[in-house]
């Protein structure tokens, strides 16, 4: 029951007389009910195949299916609508706007995929990331720790098919780390595909299993 499916993925970037070929035929499925790690030093192309599989970033070569339909090679706005109904995406960069407090983010969220059905509650949503207390807040009045987990409460505002999370528990303490994986753990739980590009050890044990990325391709286990 394939939920996220990447099949013979390539990018190749050209800046000026620089040419990469950041991804060199990568193939993964994510299964409901499954988290999958993906490892791989820097310059791998682990940001480059997780914009690809958001479809952030159009592949070269190759295609992307969210729940059986297609994601890449379509024009961006539709690549966008797709995405606000079926995936959740957490990049490092995070996916709060400024302006608005906690709870206004994930109204916000919801409003990009108008017109979906399945709706929880709000406060149920901020209460499962334990944030319920901080739904009035700003983002620069949340510590590290809320950040993150009011950014995973942004990428699961329209309880998306799939969750694509970019080092979720990069800079958090180890209480919180365990928190955010938790949560992640209960997506998966909940049936949903967790796709997590990370460093972290406490990450990598709680997959179900884990592709290591070197120069574009996935190595061999
Ligand atoms: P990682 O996330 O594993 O560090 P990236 O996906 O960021 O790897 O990068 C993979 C390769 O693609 C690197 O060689 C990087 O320099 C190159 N690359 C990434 N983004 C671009 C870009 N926008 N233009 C040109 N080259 C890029
Ligand atoms: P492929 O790249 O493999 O040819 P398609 O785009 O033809 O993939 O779609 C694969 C499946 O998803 C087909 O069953 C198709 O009917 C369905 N599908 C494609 N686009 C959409 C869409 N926008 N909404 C709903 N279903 C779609």
């Amino acid at each position: 029951d394939v939920v996220l499916d990447a099949h013979e993925l390539y990018r190749f970037y050209r800046a000026g007389e620089e040419e990469t070929l950041a991804l060199r035929g990568v193939s993964l499925q994510v299964r409901r009910g499954e988290t999958v790690a993906v490892t791989g030093p820097s310059g791998s192309g682990k940001s480059t195949l997780l914009a690809c599989l958001a479809g952030l970033d159009e592949p070269s070569g190759g295609a992307v299916h969210v729940g059986g339909v297609r994601i890449s090679h379509r024009p961006e706005a539709e690549r966008a609508r797709l995405r606000a109904r079926r995936i959740g995406v957490l990049l490092q960069s995070g996916n709060l706007l400024p302006h608005l407090s906690v709870r206004d983010n994930v109204r916000l969220a919801r409003a990009a995929a108008a017109g979906d059905g399945r709706r929880e509650n709000l406060s149920a949503l901020l209460d499962q990331v334990g944030l319920g207390h901080r739904a009035h807040a700003l983002p620069q009045e949340l510590s590290g720790g809320e950040l993150a987990r009011a950014g995973l409460a942004v990428a699961l505002a329209n309880d998306p098919e799939v969750l694509l999370a970019d080092e979720p528990t990069g800079e958090l303490d180890g209480a919180t780390e365990q928190r955010v994986l938790e949560l992640l753990r209960k997506r998966a739980e909940a049936g949903r595909g967790v796709l997590v590009v990370t460093h972290s050890v406490e990450a990598v044990r709680i997959a179900d299993r884990v592709i290591a990325l070197r120069d574009g391709r996935i190595e061999a286990p």
